[in-house]
């Protein structure tokens, strides 16, 4: 029998949740982050339409994102070769039927990001992106979202947990977790590992993981995301396109590497699982982008589908479980993991640690209590 290895933190799930949490938290004490597949960022992290939009989602997920700019902006020295940002505009549109909801939007983002701008019907059809006359009613532009180098921020994460001490274990699954006295001991096929806190960053399978230390679920759902890449117009010059939402969440569209990558924006409820993409989501997020645009979509070049996952009130969960003794639950980022890992990793290791809510985020307003589990009870 394997010794039981004893560390302060074990993190379990080597996602852009784990990965940001177990970067902070090794400033703060021994951790191992346990991952069951053999690389990390296989699921939803490597998956993405890696946006960072200051306008996405609930206003506490929009703080976070805004909380986690200056870090993704300037990283720490040595964390990330190049910039881990690059402009990508977005463009959300409506029909005339959908003008409110682009009012909507813009007011109640633009006192927090003043660069925003309402645009008429004129003013929309006029950005470089082929919008239909007949359909196009007005916009939204958002000029300073960007672009998420994801691999590298994932990347930057997993360096510094190790240059500060820690370790990734991957093939790692846990397959047992239970409390013993003060510890939580977790069995893997790689060994036995034990700690005061385990962080429970298990994506689509946090509530896997509670069910399997014997702690009460918080109702998270995964749903899958379906996303395709197809070759833009042959005249070319899409990567100076915006990226193109509609205001109600039916499609998205935006330039990836000299093609586009789209979306249904899709939300089909799932078990967790290794998520595969159904044809006919694709063909429904074809047909609605080739109403809204003058676009051709003949070849698919490239497909997949990821789970995003969220809890009844769509608002991500950091905190400490309210029954279970040192159960952190790190979950339900829905749709915005990426952009937001940089706050709730910092939180997360604050928390977890017993100290307060970083400033970044406390002076956004935002609170252990808004994303504690004990919420949702
Ligand atoms: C199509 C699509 C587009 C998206 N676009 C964006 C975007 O533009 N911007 C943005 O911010 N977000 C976006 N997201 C959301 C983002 O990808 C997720 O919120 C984020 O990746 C979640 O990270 P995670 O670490 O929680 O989950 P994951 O990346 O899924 O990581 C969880 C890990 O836990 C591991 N695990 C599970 N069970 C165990 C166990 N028992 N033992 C050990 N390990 C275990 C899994 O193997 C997995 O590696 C998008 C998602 C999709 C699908």
């Amino acid at each position: 029998m394997r010794a039981m290895e004893r560390y302060d933190f074990l993190v379990i799930g080597a996602g852009m949740a784990g990965a940001s949490a177990a970067y902070w938290l090794a400033e703060r004490g021994r951790v191992v982050v346990l991952e069951q597949e053999d690389a990390a960022g296989y699921h939803s992290t490597g998956r993405s339409a890696a946006m960072y939009m200051e306008t996405y989602g609930s206003p506490l997920t929009r703080g976070l994102t805004t909380a986690g700019r200056a870090f993704l902006a300037d990283p720490p020295s040595g964390f990330a070769e190049a910039p881990l940002l690059s402009p990508q505009q977005v463009l959300y549109i409506g029909r005339a039927d959908q003008l409110e909801a682009l009012d909507r939007l813009y007011d109640e983002n633009s006192p927090r990001v003043p660069s925003l701008a309402r645009l008429d019907a004129a003013e929309a059809l006029g950005q470089p992106v082929p919008l239909r006359e007949d359909y196009v009613a007005g916009g939204v532009l958002e000029p300073e979202s960007l672009e998420i180098d994801v691999a590298a921020l994932h990347q930057g994460y997993l360096r510094g947990l190790r240059a500060r001490g820690g370790r990734l274990l991957t093939e790692a699954g846990v397959c047992a977790l239970a409390r013993n006295g003060d510890l939580w001991h977790a069995e893997t096929p790689v060994g036995a590992f034990a700690a005061p806190v385990v962080i429970n960053a298990a994506g689509a399978w946090c509530d896997a993981v509670a069910a399997l230390a014997g702690v009460a679920p918080i109702g998270l759902e995964p749903k899958r995301r379906t996303a395709f890449i197809f070759d833009g117009p042959a005249d070319g010059g899409v990567d100076r396109w915006p990226m193109v939402h509609d205001i109600d969440d039916a499609f998205y569209l935006k330039p990836d590497a000299g093609r586009l990558l789209a979306s249904p924006a899709d939300e089909t409820p799932s078990d967790p699982c290794d998520a595969y993409p159904e044809e006919l989501d694709i063909a429904v997020g074809a047909d609605r982008i080739m109403q809204a645009m003058t676009l051709e979509i003949r070849h698919i070049r490239n497909k997949w589908a990821g789970l995003r996952s969220f809890v009844r009130d769509r608002q991500p969960v950091a905190g400490f479980d309210v029954a279970a003794e040192g159960f952190f639950w790190l979950a339900g980022q829905g749709g915005a993991g990426i952009m937001t890992a940089p706050a709730l990793g910092a939180i997360t290791a604050a928390v977890a640690a017993g100290d307060p809510v970083p400033e970044e985020a406390a002076a956004r307003g935002i609170t252990a209590a808004q994303l504690s589990p004990g919420r949702l009870l």
